[in-house]
Order: structure tokens, then C-alpha cells, then sequence
């Protein structure tokens, strides 16, 4: 099995050579997916995860645009249309300095088996910019996003392939790229998600990829017949997901201590209530502020200069940032420290030596394409009410977030339990969404 999987490594690496992110996500996928695709006679020469790890489109694109100064100024833009077999290609846009064709490979190919996983009806795609937003006015992010969505509104649509956003891509930047392919194309339609209430939008949506890392945290405490009540967690990030896996966490009963940005983290041992974050989102999402302003408004609490919160004792870990923010140190002090649950809000933050040790020590482990997919999965449901011209009340959007993120749970049960009974969840979510795409790809031939 080893030299299969180091062949089919190989002949990835001669494509994608100068593509670190996205030949880790790969060599994750191939570890757990090919010893399953040998024991499945259906999949067996069909080269179906060769066919999978090749985007089918990969768009990049000129962004010009004007500063307050009245320079120009020339960012690169790009869309991977990874894999439309089980729907339109779906995903978020990011917009931050180190965007390049590897991070979006590696978001895109991941996002084909989130989404699979979700249940609902959606294909794999990424996208965005190496264009900084920190910094910038709201009249320059505007012209950035005008100029952006003037070229991308010709490769998207509602049934070909529906953005979101990801890192740098909030509310704000979702209206100005709708307002430009609501112009460009003549039609108002639910080409984006994590749209405004009042233009398309669903409740909850904001809140959903926060939430649904907290809903798989709790069902995998379940599994030991534990809750998140009473425990410590440590968070990083401040952005949305982050926020609002806070706010969760808070309500089911558990303290969360830390919250991070590029600049550190903060502690705070009495816990980030609902009055602190309340702040924490005033100064992220309004003032655009950095995270050591919180100790300055809450002087009990710590501000840890470029540090990760891992060092901090907890119980639970959520890390909500970015990618490999939590390496094989960290994991190490996370495990000696008494850490038992990694619920992922972000996409791939642990590295693989992180993995191996969180997986050796047989804690609760959830990879964030599993644990994170509610924020596209309500993407799902936001496409769902644009498609029947219906809202769904907070409740039902809640529920059916709830549902999905239990209906993600057993299927990494039902492919990743192993013979000790250990839940090993990387497994498990690999299989399951590579079930799902490659019975689709292998009923639609080979296109
Ligand atoms: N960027 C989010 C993710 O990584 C959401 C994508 C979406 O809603 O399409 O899954």
C-alpha cells in the first residue's frame, strides 16, 4: 500500500512541484482514501482520485484598480473550478497578501469533500486575491472588488459556480462584488452567498461555520458520553469563525479563554463572555481594530505579542485562523496540557505532525473539512431559499445546520471508526466525500 501511495505521490508532485499546500491536503487524502479505492472493486483502474486531484478549470486574472491616491494599483485574481460532478463548484473567495495558486488548490481540492460531506447538492471550487484589505478604505475595497467580480462575473452563475467568502471576504465585500455582477449580467440571482437579509441572504449564515465547529465538538464529546459544559477552550482567530464558535461554545456552557490575530493572542481567565465579545466584534468587524485593544478595554486579561494561544492549558482546542497554525510543538504542549478535543473551524490548521500526534494520542479529533463545513452547508441552504424565493426562519436554518453537522458526524463514524472503536476522523471524512463524488463521476464517465 505504501508504494501506491508514493507512486500516486509522485506523479502529483512532477504536476504541482512548487505547490506545498496543496500537495499536504493531497498527500492526506491519498494516505486515507487509496487503501480504501484497493479494497473497492468499483473504483479499481478508474484513476479517479488522479482525475479529482486536477482542477477541471483554473482561472487567473488581472485586477487593476485605483487607490485613494490615485495610483494604480495591479492585484492577481483567480477561481479553481475544482470539481463539479454533485453540483456547481462552490466556495469561498480569500483576499490576503499571500494568496497564491497552491493555498487556492489546496482550499479548493478540500472544499470538494466538505461539501460532499454536507449532503447537499454542491461541487468544489476556491478563489480570491493576494490583494490586502488591511489598511484599505471602504471607497478602495469597493474599486478592488468592482474590478474583480468585472472579469470573474463571465466564468460564474447560479448553476455553474457560487462564491462566498473565506479570509478578507465578509458582508461588506459580498455586496460590492453582488452589485457588480448584478450590473455586468442583468440578473439578480443567488450567484453568491452570505448575502444581506434584505438582497438574498439567510439567517444564520454568518454565524454558521462557528456554530457547526462547536455542533461536531459536542457530538464528538458524545461519543465518551461527555459535553462541552464546564470545559476550557482556547480559540484563535477574531474573524467570523472564530467569533461565533465563541459565542456557541459560551452558550453551551464551556469558558472560552483565548482569541488571536496575526499580531497575538489574548488570554482571558475569566472567559470571553457575551458582553466581551460583544466588543471583540465591534472592534474586529466595525473598527477594523487588532486584537490587543481587548486587554486595554479588559486590563485582567493578557496580550501574548506574536504568540499562538496553544500554550494555554484547555480542554478543548478550536483553531479558527488559518492554515498550519498549530504544528507538531504545539500539539504536543496542546496533549501534555490535558487537551482531549481539536474541533477545526479552519481549513487544514494542523500540520501533519500535529495530526499524527493528536491521532496517536487517540483524543477527539475533528479535521475542519468535516467540522467546519457548516458555513458551506448553509451556503447550501442560502442557495436553496434563492432557488424556491423563500426565507427560512432563524429556527429552521438552525436545525437543519444541526442535522447536517450530525449527518457529517456519522458518516466519518460509519467510514472511520476502527476496530478498537477509536473514531478516526480524517478517515472517515476523506471516504465519505470520496464515496459520494467518484459514484458521480464514475455514472458520468470519463469527461
Ligand atoms: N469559505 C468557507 C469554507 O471554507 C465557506 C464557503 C462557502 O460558503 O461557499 O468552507
Amino acid at each position: 500500500m505504501e508504494s501506491k501511495i508514493k507512486e500516486f505521490m509522485k506523479l502529483v508532485k512532477v504536476r504541482n512541484q512548487h505547490e506545498p499546500e496543496f500537495l499536504q491536503a493531497v498527500q492526506e487524502v491519498a494516505e486515507t482514501v487509496i487503501p480504501y479505492i484497493a479494497s473497492q472493486e468499483i473504483y479499481n483502474g478508474k484513476n479517479i482520485l488522479l482525475r479529482m486531484v486536477e482542477p477541471e478549470r483554473v482561472l487567473m486574472f488581472r485586477v487593476p484598480w485605483i487607490d485613494d491616491s490615485g495610483e494604480i494599483i495591479v492585484n492577481r485574481g483567480y477561481r479553481i473550478q475544482m470539481n463539479s460532478a454533485i453540483g456547481p463548484y462552490k466556495g469561498g473567495l480569500r483576499f490576503h497578501p499571500t494568496v497564491n495558486l497552491s493555498i487556492l488548490k489546496f482550499l479548493a481540492f478540500e472544499q470538494v469533500f466538505k461539501n460532499a460531506l454536507t449532503t447537499l447538492p454542491m461541487g468544489g471550487g476556491k478563489g480570491g486575491s493576494d490583494f490586502d484589505p488591511k489598511g484599505k478604505s471602504d471607497g478602495e475595497i469597493m474599486r478592488f472588488c468592482h474590478s474583480f467580480m468585472a472579469e470573474l462575473c463571465r466564468h460564474i452563475g447560479a448553476n455553474t459556480d457560487v462564491p462566498a467568502g473565506d479570509i478578507g471576504v465578509g458582508a461588506r465585500e459580498i455586496g460590492f462584488l453582488f452589485g457588480m455582477y448584478k450590473k455586468m449580467r442583468n440578473e439578480f440571482t443567488g450567484v453568491l452567498t452570505g448575502k444581506g437579509m434584505s438582497w438574498g441572504g439567510s439567517l444564520i449564515r454568518p454565524e454558521a461555520t462557528g456554530y457547526g465547529t462547536v455542533y461536531f465538538a459536542q457530538s464528538m464529546l458524545e461519543t465518551r458520553g461527555d459535553t462541552l459544559k464546564g470545559k476550557t477552550v482556547t480559540v484563535s482567530g477574531s474573524g467570523n469563525v472564530a467569533q461565533y464558535a465563541c459565542e456557541k461554545a459560551t452558550q453551551l456552557g464551556a469558558k472560552v479563554v483565548t482569541l488571536s490575530d496575526s499580531s497575538g493572542f489574548i488570554y482571558d481567565e475569566d472567559g470571553i463572555d457575551e458582553q466581551k465579545l460583544a466588543f471583540v466584534m465591534e472592534l474586529k468587524n466595525v473598527k477594523r481594530g487588532r486584537i490587543n485593544e481587548y486587554v486595554e478595554k479588559y486590563p485582567k486579561a493578557k496580550f501574548f505579542k506574536g504568540k499562538t494561544p496553544w500554550g494555554i492549558k484547555c480542554e478543548v482546542a478550536m483553531p479558527c485562523a488559518t492554515q498550519n497554525e498549530v504544528n507538531g510543538e504545539d500539539a504536543k504542549t496542546l496533549l501534555n496540557n490535558g487537551c482531549y478535543v481539536v474541533s477545526e473551524g479552519a481549513n487544514m490548521p494542523s500540520r501533519p505532525e500535529a495530526i499524527e500526534a493528536f491521532q496517536g494520542a487517540k483524543i477527539l479529533y475533528a479535521p475542519g473539512k468535516a467540522s467546519n463545513a457548516g458555513g458551506v452547508a448553509t451556503s447550501g441552504l442560502e442557495m436553496s431559499q434563492n432557488s424556491l424565493r423563500i426565507n427560512w426562519t432563524r429556527d429552521e436554518v438552525d436545525e437543519r445546520l444541526k442535522k447536517i453537522m450530525k449527518d457529517i458526524h456519522d458518516s466519518c463514524i460509519k467510514f472511520g471508526k476502527k476496530d478498537d472503536g477509536y473514531i478516526d476522523y480524517v478517515t472517515g471524512a476523506n471516504i465519505a466525500g470520496f464515496v459520494k463524488v467518484a459514484d458521480a463521476m464514475l455514472a458520468q464517465g470519463v469527461v
